[in-house]
């Protein structure tokens, strides 16, 4: 008997039908003599739809007031798919974030998850049922409801896995395992059977949205055995772990693109020790992530530097340095929204010279010019114009010799926005 965790995503659960299936999937399970806890997500879109309506209702709307609305989708699903599972004569039990004793930092929209307290967990599990944990949500020492930023139901059933202890946790979605980019971009992309902690953590934080960056980080620092696969079928998923072995001949795993990327120019800046330091101390107090920064040369005392932001924080980022301009004074600032950033990873890259160079090239080729690069051990980005992402992942792709003959397994292309 194995005790198993399964994260079902939105997609997976996004009509009555797929409930059922996703029900039959954990009943399967359950009768094989496992213990089983579930972590769902909303269904389909309806993260999306209730930003969507919050937004016509106000446009800035209270971080608090927001994460009591989100983490209602997720509390329909648990209860729809305990009754689903009810309905086929099994025992299960829905659960909050609070009643499966997940705690977070007192932080809306994007808190971490600081304790986990699964006595209830283990009770129900002990009465024979299943246990159905609504995903994306926990709550604060002080009783307040928080979410842990979009794509979090996955950081939530690593993070089960991990506190009680599960000899694996899978995470079903829509496509049938981790792939060498995402295969709604790339058709003839490659899947992979494992890949490396170091090198998922990298591509989700650089795009790859089948996993969420925290759940790998939970995965690799507790050493949870990670699955992904496909809830349509029982094709063999991939797994991710400490080490991953590398096809002869291949030094880059995956490839990875984010499509909201803005750049942000401060030009004639006086150049004294502190410059850097006052500006990006004011965006950091302002809440903002910064990602690339490159610093120019330096021209009759005066140096000009451009950084990266998220698109949706371009104008916030504008508007403070615009506030700290008596104690930075500047010529003037630019921004550019609507960028993409492209990124290639593999652990064997650092001992691999000349990869970065053929990226470089092939995107070069494609009459693209590159605005910002960025480098580590195990990965290059480039950030470009968006309008040729889709050719430039392709590029990419057949360059570093990831392309296959076969069929990728996409389930459920319909429902996605
Ligand atoms: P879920 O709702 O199950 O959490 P997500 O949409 O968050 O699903 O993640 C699955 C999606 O991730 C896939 O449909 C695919 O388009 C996308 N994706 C991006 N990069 C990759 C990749 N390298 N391998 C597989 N899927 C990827
Ligand atoms: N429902 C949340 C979202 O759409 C969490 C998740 O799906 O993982 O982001
Ligand atoms: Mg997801």
């Amino acid at each position: 008997m194995s005790l198993i965790v399964m994260k079902f995503g939105g997609s997976s659960v996004g009509t009555t039908e797929r409930m059922q299936r996703v029900a039959q999937r954990i009943v399967e399970n359950r009768d094989a003599g496992h213990q089983v806890v579930v972590v769902v997500s909303a269904m389909g879109d309806t993260t999306d739809d209730l930003i969507d309506q919050s937004k016509r209702l106000n446009s800035n709307p209270p971080a608090r007031e927001m994460d009591m609305l989100l983490t209602t989708g997720e509390q329909i699903s648990v209860a729809l798919l305990s009754m689903t599972i009810h309905a086929m004569g099994r025992q299960a039990v829905s659960m909050t974030g609070w009643q499966a004793g997940i705690r977070t930092e007192p932080l809306h929209g994007k808190a971490r998850i600081t304790d986990i307290r699964p006595d209830r967990i283990h009770e129900a599990l002990e009465a024979g049922g299943v246990v159905i944990v609504a995903g994306f949500q926990g709550m604060t020492e002080q009783g307040e409801i928080t979410t842990l930023g979009r794509g979090g139901s996955d950081t939530t059933a690593v993070a089960l896995a991990a506190a009680i202890k599960a000899d694996v946790c899978e995470i079903f979605t829509d496509v049938d395992g981790i792939y060498s980019t995402d295969p709604r971009v790339v058709k003839n992309a490659r899947k992979l059977p494992e890949i490396s902690y170091d090198e998922m953590l990298e591509l989700a934080h650089l795009g790859a949205a089948v996993l969420h960056p925290r759940a790998v980080e939970y995965a690799k620092h507790n050493n949870v055995k990670l699955v992904v696969r496909s809830s349509f079928t029982h094709n063999e998923g991939t797994t991710v772990k400490e080490e991953a072995v590398m096809e002869q001949g291949i030094v880059v795993r995956g490839i990875a693109f984010d499509k909201d990327v803005a750049r942000i120019s401060i030009l004639g800046v006086e150049d004294v020790p502190g410059v850097l330091a006052g500006v990006f101390g004011a965006l950091a107090d302002g809440g903002i992530d910064v990602d690339m920064i490159v610093q120019s040369g330096v021209l009759d005392g005066k140096a000009d530097f451009s950084f990266t932001v998220a698109g949706g924080d371009a104008e916030q980022a504008v508007s403070i340095i615009a506030g700290i301009r008596a104690e930075v004074p500047y010529r003037e600032t630019t921004s550019e929204t609507g960028l993409v950033k492209v990124s290639i990873v593999g652990a064997g890259m650092v001992s691999n010279p000349g990869v970065a160079a053929r990226m470089f090239r092939a995107i070069s080729d494609l009459g693209v010019s590159i605005k910002m690069v960025s480098t580590s051990e195990i990965k290059t980005s480039c950030v470009i114009a968006a309008e040729p992402l889709q050719e430039v992942v392709r590029a990419l792709h057949t360059t570093y010799g990831l392309d296959t003959a076969e069929q990728v397994f996409v389930g459920g292309p319909s429902e996605r926005r």
